[in-house]
């Protein structure tokens, strides 16, 4: 068995078609007319931009407008000015078009690959895709075609490019295995969008597996067998049934509301990253959207979005809620979220250091752009503004301030707002959780963030391995620091919702139905999960398991005492 990211649910059984990207090698050789040859990388340009537009046509229609957006990167980098003038003055010093394509390409690839931040590794595999697609048309090279597969095919391939990704048949492939690739990866993305199973990076994939090898792919664990055995085969059918049949039984709670056992409603709203993932979020029943995390439009841009810019992407957020709540996260710049332009300098620490609210407190001209592009899309939907890494009164007191400014502002300029736009904070840092009561008499609304306050309660780092035994919402201490949170904002009335991932841990919920936790905002494709958990437990029967589990020691004693009384 070989072992993966487990990057899309589900189960897999198939027939291996073992993908190789097109061989793209060429000796440069010096062009005897530049012009010519300008116009030889014009037109595989336009043949490339041609066919990737008729890919995002496909894909609209295979796996949904906001999927199909990925490739339009493609055509952005094909058509970037910087990388046209590189090529072309490239040919004119005398390099062939497909050397001037490949250093271009290539310039960017490594500035992309080496940056700290995932997505942006992300944009390194978007820069390589269209580089192969461009010398593919120069050397009149077919690429990888996935859409006439056999049916019950699983794709084994080094990399899954968005190109190849959105020519996919999904109703002949069983199952995704790369060799590359994170959670958060387009790939990820897509064979989730596509609802097809997938295993990123098993070491040496194309290897191990040959072109025709009966592979199961369980997408939910991120195992990879090859050439199982009759009991495995079987064992894994009986799988594969049992979640085809769950997943038909959640469909009883679409369009319901979300309430306990015993009648006590709560909110189950949605995460997001993007405008545009609005639309999943909706088509996955959420009753509105308790995280956006703006960054993604800074992330996007290759400089700070205007305020019209970011009005546009909130407006359009607000009028597909159809006036559902939304809440809407203020810059998170900094710590994990790295944004080049903004030119942050070098930290020891940067977890710890000038980041999130502080960078947009200590640069108020620029935080009065989002707040007043946020009010100004209050006027179209119920959204509500957020504040992340809260660790001070002060850092609430001041954002809110700099609200009523621009509210003042937009008055002199005659445009409309919410009056009344409620103003929370994310509270994910231990200093936030123990001044929880304090923060309450100055916050609408609380929002946990798990992600960041299991990591700075335990001092593990998210996204090291190596402290992954103490990164865990079972630990004694994190659970004391949840109860108090929500404890502390119920005394005073305002909500508390939970938008870290914890929120959709289906061991976690009957806990947080204790504590009393009123929304629960998890990934689009966890609503209908959580809405059943949420569904299955009484106030009572979630307090008695909750009163054991906070005498417990450890967090190995929780988890299994909460597996224990899982339904
Ligand atoms: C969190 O920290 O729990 C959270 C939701 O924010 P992010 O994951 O964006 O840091
Ligand atoms: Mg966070």
């Amino acid at each position: 068995m070989f072992k993966g990211v487990n990057a899309s649910d589900g189960f897999g059984i198939g027939v291996a078609q073992v993908a190789v990207a097109p061989d793209v090698s060429f000796t440069p050789v010096a062009p005897e007319d530049p012009e010519k040859e300008k116009q030889r990388y014009e037109a595989a340009l336009e043949k490339f931009v041609a066919q990737t537009n008729a890919q995002i046509e496909r894909m609209k229609v295979s796996v949904g407008e906001e999927a199909a957006l990925i490739m339009g990167a493609h055509i952005e980098f094909a058509e970037d000015e910087g990388i046209h003038d590189t090529v072309n003055s490239s040919i004119d010093a005398g390099m062939c078009a497909e050397q001037a394509v490949s250093e271009a390409y290539n310039t960017y690839y490594t500035m992309f690959s080496q940056m700290d931040d995932e997505l942006f590794r992300e944009r390194a595999t978007d820069v390589a895709d269209v580089k192969t697609g461009l010398l593919a048309d120069l050397l009149g090279k077919e690429v990888v075609d996935l859409s006439t597969l056999p049916e019950n095919s699983i794709i084994v391939v080094k990399e899954l490019t968005p190109s190849m990704t959105a020519d996919i048949d999904k109703e002949n492939v069983a199952g995704i295995v790369t060799e590359t690739g994170g959670r958060t990866s387009h790939s990820a993305i897509i064979a989730r969008a596509l609802e097809i199973p997938a295993v990123l990076s098993v070491e040496d994939a194309t290897e191990h597996i040959k072109t025709g090898d009966m592979v199961i792919v369980d997408g939910s664990a991120g195992d990879v067998l090859v050439q199982p055995s009759k009991e495995d085969l079987e064992a894994y059918r009986a799988k594969a049934k049992a979640y085809a049949d769950d997943k038909a039984a959640l469909e009883t709670y679409r369009g319901k509301k979300t309430i306990t056992a015993d009648g006590e409603t709560k909110l189950l709203v949605a995460n997001i990253g993007n405008p545009d993932d609005a639309n999943a979020a909706a088509e996955h029943d959420a009753e509105g959207i308790g995280l956006f995390r703006s960054e993604f439009l800074f992330m996007d841009a290759k400089e700070l979005p205007s305020e019209d810019e970011q009005f546009a992407a909130y407006q359009k957020v607000a009028l597909r809620m159809k006036g559902r709540p939304i809440i809407i996260r203020t810059l998170d710049v900094g710590g994990d979220k790295e944004i080049p332009y903004m030119n942050l300098q070098k930290e020891d620490n940067p977890f710890m250091g000038f980041r999130a609210i502080r960078y947009c407190l200590n640069n108020p001209d620029q935080y009065k752009v989002q707040l007043t592009a946020l009010l100004r899309a209050s006027a179209f939907g119920d959204i509500k503004i957020m504040l992340p890494l809260v660790t001070a009164l002060d850092e609430v007191r001041k954002a809110r301030s700099l609200v009523e400014e621009c509210k003042k502002e937009l008055d002199e300029r005659g445009v409309s707002y919410d009056p009344d736009i409620e103003v929370g904070t994310m509270i994910e840092t231990p200093a936030a959780s123990l001044i929880a009561d304090n923060l309450a008499e100055v916050c609408d609304f609380f929002s946990i963030g798990t992600n960041d306050l299991i990591g700075y309660t335990m001092c593990a780092d998210r996204g090291n391995d190596r402290v992954a035994y103490l990164y865990e919402v079972y630990q004694p201490a994190v659970l004391r620091s949840l109860k108090r949170i929500i404890s502390e904002g119920n005394k005073r009335g305002i909500m508390v919702g939970m938008c870290g991932e914890a929120a959709a841990d289906p061991l976690l919920i009957p806990v947080l139905i204790s504590f009393g936790l009123g929304e629960f905002s998890v990934s689009a494709p966890s609503i209908l999960r959580t809405r059943r958990i949420i569904s299955q437990w009484t106030k009572e029967e979630a307090d008695v398991l909750t009163e054991k589990v906070l005498t417990l020691k450890t967090a190995a004693e929780v988890k299994a005492a909460l597996q224990a009384a899982a339904k």
